[in-house]
């Protein structure tokens, strides 16, 4: 059913394609389908148009050279080169036929860098990119979808496009050659077919994490004493923070509790009053989104990815792949607010802030900018019917935008400065004032003081508590997908379409695991890790990884040209590659093996069976329980200046049971217990 001239309109999906035909024509377009492929015609000023849909990428690339370094590549349809993608193959043929026919053709997929290229290479492989135009839009609404087509650029954004063909040829050749190196160096000591695999934003990723969690399994805890006073005021009584800092010994500790005791009073020095503001939160990008919607719902960065996504694909929502804190006057403020006021759960939320605000709409926006599109907003649309968990996301979205246009949270705080002899301690009571903007976005928890006593300056309080409490340092860094996302954008690697699928990657690979919603490393992503670190130390480097995304960006800008980019980064890998094949494929194929335990270790660790490091004599310990001994060995001195005197024993079995020591060292603290081990 195509008309005999028209113009070809590519959609990035099937939803977007059919939300563009039905603003674009008025409602009036007919579907049909090729292929069981849907596809839209419409009438406009006496021009036929069609509406097509992709499926995400249609084109990939690919090689038919064996072995590595491997520099020539080229573009194919993705259904021919990936088994995963053969859903693609209808969408690619009815597009060849669409294309065949068209006159012009208008690249209306997302408008981001993976949007340009996909709309690019249907064009340029299936039509004829000379006869062009670029649909721009923020959101899947009528009225912004009319708007982009009334202001279509001429040609595509080549710029983008270029970025993004850079992207993918850098990742390409990084991570078909990386992996291929580390394949090959396994197979030529073991004979073994193994498949690994090595990313560019995904490599220094993996040995972020995997640094981070050699730490905490190496870790030992040192104990720290505090005192803990209590003092009663009226007939309540409150627990003072102390300000002298943590004592290193427990003698020290009791020797200061014993002298609290006896003064038995503590005096009130001074009282200060203060006044706290706390600006409204920025509207969301998506890291800020994804990070929220796991501290607020235990969501997976990913998840929240593709709920925003189809929220965006039903027009509720603004583009969510944005890393803008930024919301221009142009969405039309008032407008989304009165059709937001419309839907029961929020009419009483918009009057509020419509009083509050008395009409004068300025969002608190963040610093953060994206060239393409602004802060995810909601449009106003009404949602029909939402999962729960989409329901959420949503609610998350209208409650961030509404709390960005409100007040700052005002808090009054009283704080003592008090003192018992040499001691210093201090107690603090918070109410708050003014809500704000915590009214509209009330997922912060705020710890009030609901009835603050009288006091005054100079005013002794009773202490009737005075105890001593061991603590015990602890490893503070820990990864869950939402914080490993956050560094990833804080050492800016990787975009924010792709750092979520990155670090799902890494989980579907194998090289790492979820425990308790945390990050764990499994063997598999210590062995390549340790791998990379070794012998493709620049590779895993964040730096490096850095400044390849700020030349990406300057191509984006028009200030950098893909063909110098792509060169200067063969040339470099290609230099380390020979050198690896050459010189360390051998060595690293054997290292490699044997944290596989393809081959047998020369000397395996008692504990693991790992190879155990070669140079040091009768410690048959692999080189994370060596550490862990260190470690354990460095610490007891420590512990005898906490505690006066500990038996090795006693320490050891204090050691092994407390849950924040590192994992390893737990293992080597049993170990030595059980006879198994010396702690010379
Ligand atoms: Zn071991």
């Amino acid at each position: 059913m195509l008309p005999r001239t028209y113009t070809l309109i590519i959609a990035e999906k099937p939803k977007a394609a059919s939300k563009i035909a039905y603003a674009l024509s008025n409602g009036l377009s007919r579907r049909y389908t090729l292929y069981n492929v849907p596809y839209w015609v419409f009438r406009l000023n006496g021009k036929w148009f069609v509406v097509g849909s992709a499926a995400g990428h249609l084109f990939t690339l690919t090689t038919d050279t064996y072995g590595f370094p491997v520099f020539d590549y080229r573009w194919a349809p993705t259904w021919l080169v990936d088994k995963n993608a053969k859903y693609t193959k209808p969408y690619f043929l009815a597009l060849k036929k669409l294309c065949a026919n068209a006159v012009e053709y208008i690249n209306a997929c997302d408008y981001d860098i993976e949007g340009s290229v996909i709309g690019y290479m249907i064009i340029r492989e299936l039509g004829d990119s000379r006869k062009a135009y670029r649909m721009k839009f923020s959101t899947l609404t009528p009225l912004d979808l009319k708007k982009a087509f009334q202001n279509l650029s001429k040609g595509l954004d080549m710029n983008m496009v270029e970025a993004g063909l850079c992207r993918h040829e850098l990742d390409w050749i990084w991570g078909i050659n990386v992996s291929r190196a580390l394949m090959f160096s396994i197979r030529k000591v073991s004979g073994k077919k193994v498949i690994l695999s090595a990313g560019r934003v995904q490599s220094p990723t993996l040995v972020e994490v995997v640094n981070t969690e050699f730490s905490r399994n190496t870790f030992v805890p040192i104990p720290l004493f505090n005192i803990n006073v209590q003092v009663k005021i009226g007939d309540k009584v409150f627990s003072l923070e102390s300000l002298n800092g943590s004592f290193k010994s427990k003698a020290e500790a009791q020797k200061a509790a014993e002298y609290i005791r006896k003064i038995g009073k503590a005096t009130i020095e001074k009282v200060e009053y203060r006044e706290e503001r706390y600006s409204p939160p920025p509207p969301f990008n998506l890291g800020d989104l994804q990070a929220e919607a796991s501290r607020i719902y235990g969501f997976s960065p990913m998840e929240t990815q593709k709920i925003a996504e189809q929220l965006y694909l039903d027009a509720l929502i603004s583009y969510p792949r944005t890393n803008s804190q930024k919301l221009p006057p142009t969405i039309g403020y008032e407008n989304i607010l009165k059709n937001l006021s419309k839907l029961p759960e929020y009419r009483h939320l918009v009057t509020m802030l419509f009083n509050e605000t008395r009409g004068q709409l300025y969002p608190h926006e963040g610093s953060k900018t994206d060239p393409a599109h602004p802060a995810i907003y909601p449009t106003g649309v009404h949602p029909r019917k939402l999962s729960e968990r989409d329901a959420k996301i949503y609610d998350l979205i209208v409650r961030r935008f509404l709390a960005t246009f409100s007040s700052d949270l005002k808090m009054s705080s009283i704080t003592l400065h008090l003192t018992v002899g040499r001691y210093k301690f201090k107690l603090k009571f918070r109410t708050i004032r003014e809500k704000g903007w915590l009214k509209y976005y009330p997922f912060v928890t705020i710890e009030e003081t609901l009835e603050i006593p009288t006091i005054k300056e100079g005013q002794t309080l009773p202490i009737v508590k005075v105890r001593v409490t061991t603590n015990y340092t602890k490893f503070q860094k820990t990864y869950t997908k939402a914080s490993l996302l956050k560094w990833m954008e804080n050492v800016n690697i990787g975009t924010e379409s792709t750092r979520a699928r990155i670090i799902e990657s890494l989980f579907s690979r194998g090289y790492l695991k979820s425990s308790k919603g945390k990050i764990e490393v499994s063997h598999l992503g210590y062995a390549v890790a340790d791998i990379l670190k070794k012998y493709f130390s620049d590779l895993t480097d964040v730096g490096l990884t850095r400044r390849f995304e700020e030349k990406l960006n300057a191509i984006r800008e028009g200030k950098a040209s893909r063909d110098q980019v792509v060169k200067e980064s063969k040339e470099f890998l290609s230099s380390l590659l020979e050198r690896f094949k050459n010189e360390e494929a051998e060595k690293a194929g054997i290292d490699l093996a044997k944290s596989l335990k393809l081959i047998k270790p020369n000397k395996p660790c008692l504990i693991c069976g790992m190879e155990s490091v070669g140079d040091i004599e009768n410690i048959m310990l692999c080189k994370n329980h060596y550490e862990a001994l260190l470690n354990l060995k460095k610490t007891y001195k420590e512990w005898i200046k906490a505690f006066g005197s500990i038996s090795l024993n006693e320490y050891l079995r204090k050691v092994s049971k407390l849950g924040i020591s590192g994992k390893w060292v737990r293992e080597v603290a049993s170990s030595i217990l059980e006879g198994k081990l010396t702690f010379q």
